[in-house]
């Protein structure tokens, strides 16, 4: 079935041809391709890998980079593109997301010429398949304390440590690694076919099903000197990648949220109880209401911090802002279609509860909702608040 946008006001309009012709490409794959299989590969725990290539046919992978191979669309039309993928699934534009904004990112961005060469292009058709190792058993909100390490032993690097959470890993021809040189962060592309490396999937979530999550041990693996991204040291390399993905993430939750409204506002409008349909009724349509509501000051949000980022003026802080905000509303937005469609809600022929599972772990990653807090709050007081 077709699906049509609620615009209540008419922010089309602020949209370029090219944008909406970009949405609507992005809106028909995951008609045509993403929503006839999710529920399955979500019930089975499976990643739909056979879209992969055609998510990079369609050039949604590092969409936003310039050169390469890659389509180097402007913000806003990346942004567009990560709505219309989580209005399918929030594991599918995490594969997205993972693959472009932070394992391509960090080699567009920190890589010698010869390491964008020889990845970026394969990486742009999903011929090769990245993830992004920050995160570890011990430190997710604070990764500075990271124990994983890379000794310069000659011309190589032996790294050392354990990565977890890591989207894609198993599915990945190479990881983007984070790890302590002397003490200093640094990157390094890894390999994940080099000896001592080893990802292992992490079963029994209850939320993105259809994405893949894996730990990555490295246990002395060696990778020649040449593999590390020789333009960032220190937090600012990850950091920087983050800000990129916590853009999409924030854009993307707004496409999950948009599904649950329409989910909301058909079955309201179909489902008889007393006398009428429960569309008619007042707390119903103050929930409908609600969720229309916020879904247009999100997509207004995103479409300044767009404008910024063009304007080469968007901070960290700002998509701090957004990030808390969208993945927040979704989450409710969810919440409340779910109550909306009663006792129905809870099954898979629905989409609720599979986006307010997934959302559950995006208000997570990325920085949680309450790091998101502390940089804002830190931005208004001048005062941080983490330790
Ligand atoms: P913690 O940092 O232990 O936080 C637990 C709670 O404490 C949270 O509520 C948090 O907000 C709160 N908290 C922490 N510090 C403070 C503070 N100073 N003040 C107040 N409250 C605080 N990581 C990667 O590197 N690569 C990936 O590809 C990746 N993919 C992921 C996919 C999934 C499905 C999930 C769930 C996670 C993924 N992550 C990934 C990891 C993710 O980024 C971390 O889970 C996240 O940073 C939070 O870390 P944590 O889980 O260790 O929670």
């Amino acid at each position: 079935m077709r699906f049509e946008a609620p615009d209540y006001l008419n922010l089309d309009e602020l949209l370029t041809e090219e944008q909406k012709m970009v949405r609507e490409s992005v809106r028909r794959f995951v008609d045509a391709e993403v929503l006839p299989i999710i529920a399955d590969h979500y019930s089975e725990g499976t990643f739909p890998k056979h879209l992969i290539k055609m998510i990079g046919e369609l050039g949604l992978l590092g969409s936003n980079l310039k050169g390469y191979g890659c389509a180097g669309v402007d913000a806003t039309t990346y942004g567009l593109i990560m709505q219309e993928l989580e209005r399918g699934d929030s594991g599918i534009r995490s594969f997205t997301s993972v693959q472009g904004s932070l394992a391509m990112y960090a080699i567009h961005a920190y890589g010698s010429e010869a390491q964008k060469e020889k990845w970026l292009p394969r990486m742009a058709t999903g011929d090769a398949i990245g993830c992004f190792g920050l995160t570890e058993p011990d430190y997710g909100s604070n990764p500075s304390g990271m124990l994983t390490t890379a000794e310069k032993r000659g011309s190589s690097y032996i790294l050392n440590g354990t990565k977890m959470w890591i989207t894609n890993g198993c599915l990945s021809e190479l990881a983007v690694i984070w790890a302590k040189v002397d003490g200093k962060i640094r990157g390094f592309i890894v390999e994940t076919d080099r000896p001592g490396f080893t990802s292992t999937t992490i079963h029994r979530k209850f939320s993105l099903r259809a994405s893949v999550t894996s730990e990555l041990n490295m246990s002395n693996v060696e990778i020649p000197e040449d593999n590390l991204l020789p333009k960032v040291a220190g937090l600012k390399g990850p950091l920087g990648c983050l800000t990129s993905a916590r853009y999409g993430v924030a854009w993307g939750t707004i496409g999950a949220a948009m599904a649950c409204y329409s989910e909301a506002l058909s079955y309201a409008k179909q489902r008889v109880q007393f006398s009428r349909p429960i569309a008619g009724y007042q707390l119903v349509q103050q929930k409908l209401v609600k969720m229309l509501n916020d879904i247009t000051t999100s997509q207004l949000m995103m479409m300044r911090v767009a404008q910024l980022k063009e304007s080469g003026g968007a901070t960290a802080w700002h998509v701090s802002m957004g990030k808390r905000h969208c993945v927040s509303m979704a989450l409710d937005a969810a919440r409340v279609t779910r109550d909306i469609l009663g006792a129905n809600g809870i099954m898979d022929e629905y989409q609720c509860f599979r986006h307010m599972c997934n959302l559950e772990s995006v208000s997570t990653y990325e920085g949680t909702h309450d790091i998101h807090t502390l940089i804002m709050g830190q931005k208004i007081t001048g005062l941080a608040a983490f330790e």
